[in-house]
């Protein structure tokens, strides 16, 4: 390593060790609301986080809507209504415990995040007398302007006003570090959470952290079959450094997960591929209500689910006669005739009736509030537009009055991709959970994206805080364990070996990310059979033996890019695993097998799920509905949150 060039202080042969009561693993949405609800009890909480907290995760830069506030003054739904809704509009293949807790507590949350500092209402009146605005409230709703569940918002200032709450709370961040590993008791897989392993991701040095009870917030894999390694950090929707290390290090430990099977066509992901989302011409989540017209200026029809063409904007925002809500917006991909919302006229029906790509958004012909509520606030506060796409563009000249942008792909896609070219988007496979949030390893909690069929900021800011507040009534009881000594010298051999080995013959992080992805798109596709999956499974078994002990890094910054993708080989793993153990086809769960043409078996109906104990592949079934009855469930395991109330 040419240590000359590196700007920061070199401690690879430095550990240090921290002992909390409750540790936080990553310091995302979900894990910035677990900190805060945990450190309530009194108890010490330290939170490691690999970027920079103040900013950092999927959720930094902003969110512009907020979904599934149920309990919200202005809300025609209840939450029992809408995680119904939600889990029939999957065929039961999504989490009931984590959405039921978003629908019942989400809005609470948005309350404490206006309580530290973040805008939530329109307090300036910018929008007075709009359709989409509570005029006593002063909240913005989007989608279903009828039944007001989704609130527009100002996402931008979140994430800054929980970090200000996580230092007045004494929560001590730790930023900078890279989680590298769960340690178990007496070093056991499946063995009780005693703790962590880190990296500094720029000095290189060691960290052990003792703690009573741990929570996993770091969010969800990525990488797996999309990789440019020209543009690494526009790879796919979620930021670069959320690939799934989680999930790696909890399969490693003995954690079960389940739907890990599941994988969508690539939507959004630029690898090379695409725009970055949000950036073109669309009418999705962001951009919802915006007019598409094709390249003569021919207005694309806006429909409601009949297929009744829309007269006016306003029909875009409300239930179809005899509807009584629908479901739009984030993890929402094609739902059931009973939740679809208006959409403009399928995409290849219009080529037929001779519209002429390309088609573009248009926003010049919308109401005043309309136009200004997408292009300014919307397009402004969302995840990764503000800079990029509000800013440059509005810099650039763009006039929403009078220019159009441009669509690409089929749809609001930003592109069009290939069938193998998949994604964990939408609700994917994690972590299995029960009623208190926790992992079937005792002392292992988890929230937000890291769950299974988990999507969304309110999502993440609920489950985050209800699992900081199980943690801390478990960890009241517990003691303080010794890490095994045998498995914190294999972590430390096994993260630093890279920087022993010959940069002039070895393999880089960028390489054996390509390599992977590639045989991802290869032996696990769109269609999937049992030898394909084998290959793949073999395939991968001989990176780990062949060319991860050939890999090198020059530096910390490097090791951890490395790290990270030594964790997507084994994300990798479990997903062909789960995809082996699944025989028939799912259409809730995309999922195509063709070597299965009989009738359903009887894994259709059921849960996957996945995990490793003495280093072999268990697999197990669990129903659909294993969390039963959804309010008396939550009542049982809330009493004392729901007191104090
Ligand atoms: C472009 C974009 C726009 C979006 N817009 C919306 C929206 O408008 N509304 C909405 O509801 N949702 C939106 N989402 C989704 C929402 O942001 C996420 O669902 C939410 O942030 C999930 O929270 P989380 O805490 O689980 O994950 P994150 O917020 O992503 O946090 C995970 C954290 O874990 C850290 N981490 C990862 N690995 C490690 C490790 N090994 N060690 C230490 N730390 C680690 C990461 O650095 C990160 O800070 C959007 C997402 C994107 C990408």
């Amino acid at each position: 390593m040419n240590e000359s060039v590196w700007p920061y202080p070199i401690e690879w042969e430095k550990e240090e060790t921290l002992e909390a009561d409750i540790l936080v693993l990553g310091g995302g949405i979900a894990g910035c609301m677990a900190a805060i609800s945990a450190s309530k009890s009194g108890q010490k909480v330290l939170l490691v986080e690999k970027g920079a907290t103040k900013m950092s995760g999927a959720g930094g830069s902003g969110c512009d809507h907020w979904e599934s506030a149920a309990t919200n003054p202005c809300s025609k739904v209840t939450p029992e209504e809408l995680t119904l809704a939600m889990l029939d509009d999957n065929d039961g293949f999504n989490n009931g415990i984590s959405h039921y807790i978003e629908c019942r507590e989400g809005y609470d949350r948005l309350l404490d995040i206006e309580r530290m500092g973040g805008k939530i209402r329109d307090k300036d009146d910018e929008f007075k007398g709009a359709a989409f605005r509570d005029e006593k409230t002063k909240l913005l709703f989007a989608y279903d302007y009828e039944n007001r569940f989704t609130l527009r918002v100002w996402g931008t200032t979140f994430k800054p006003a929980m970090y200000r709450d996580l230092k007045h709370s004494g929560v001590r961040i730790l930023d900078r570090v890279m989680v590298s590993s769960l340690l178990t008791e007496s070093g056991i897989q499946g063995g009780r959470v005693i703790g962590a392993t880190g990296i500094h991701t720029r000095t290189g040095k060691f960290y052990i952290f003792k703690a009573r009870a741990s929570i996993m917030c770091m969010s969800r894999p990525a990488r797996i079959w999309l990789f440019s390694a020209s543009l690494p950090g526009l790879c796919e929707f979620r930021p670069p450094q959320c690939i799934g290390d989680g999930h790696a290090m909890g399969w490693r430990a003995g954690a079960e997960f389940t739907m890990m099977e599941k994988s969508v066509g690539a939507e959004f992901s630029a690898s090379g591929r695409s725009y970055p989302p949000y950036s073109t011409g669309n009418n999705h989540n962001t951009w919802y209500g915006a007019t598409l017209i094709d390249s003569t200026g021919k207005e694309i029809p806006y429909a409601d689910r009949d297929g009744n063409i829309l007269r006016n904007t306003d029909a875009r925002f409300r239930p179809s006669p005899g509807q009584k809500f629908f479901l739009k917006g984030g993890a929402v991909d094609n739902p059931k005739y009973e939740y679809r919302g208006p959409e403009t006229l399928p995409f290849s029906d219009m080529i037929k009736k001779g519209y002429r790509l390309p088609f573009y958004a248009d926003l010049s012909g919308l109401p005043e509030h309309e136009r200004r509520i997408i292009w300014g606030m919307m397009v402004g506060e969302e995840g990764k537009t503000r800079i990029p796409v509000y800013r440059n563009h509005t810099e650039s000249g763009f006039d929403p009055e009078k220019h159009v942008i441009q669509c690409y792909g089929t749809g609001w896609t930003s592109a069009e991709f290939l069938p193998n070219e998949r994604q964990l988007f939408g609700l994917p496979g994690g972590f299995l959970n029960d009623w208190k949030l926790s992992t079937n390893l005792e002392g292992l909690f988890v929230a937000g994206d890291s769950l299974y069929a988990s999507d969304c900021y309110g999502h993440a800011a609920a489950t985050g805080h209800y699992a900081g507040r199980h943690a801390a009534y478990y960890s009241n009881g517990i003691k303080l364990s010794q890490p095994d000594s045998y498995q914190v010298k294999s972590e430390k051999e096994r993260i630093y070996r890279p920087l022993f080995n010959n940069p002039e013959s070895g393999i880089g992080w960028k390489e054996l990310n390509m390599g992977i992805s590639k045989t991802m798109r290869n032996y696990c596709g769109e269609i999937k059979n049992d030898e394909l999956l084998s290959i793949g499974l073999e395939l991968l078994a001989e990176y780990e033996d062949r060319i991860v002990p050939e890999t090198y890094a020059y530096n910390p910054h490097e090791l951890v890019r490395l790290l990270e993708v030594f964790d997507i080989l084994t994300v990798s793993r479990i997903i062909l695993n789960a995809c082996l153990s699944r025989r028939s086809n799912s259409k809730p769960l995309r999922f195509t097998k063709n070597n299965y043409s009989g009738p359903e078996t009887e894994d259709s109906g059921m849960l996957i799920t996945v995990k490793q104990s003495d280093s072999r592949i268990v697999i197990n079934k669990l129903p659909l509905d294993f969390y039963g009855d959804l309010k008396e469930n939550y009542e049982k395991y809330n009493k004392e949150y729901l007191a104090g109330k």
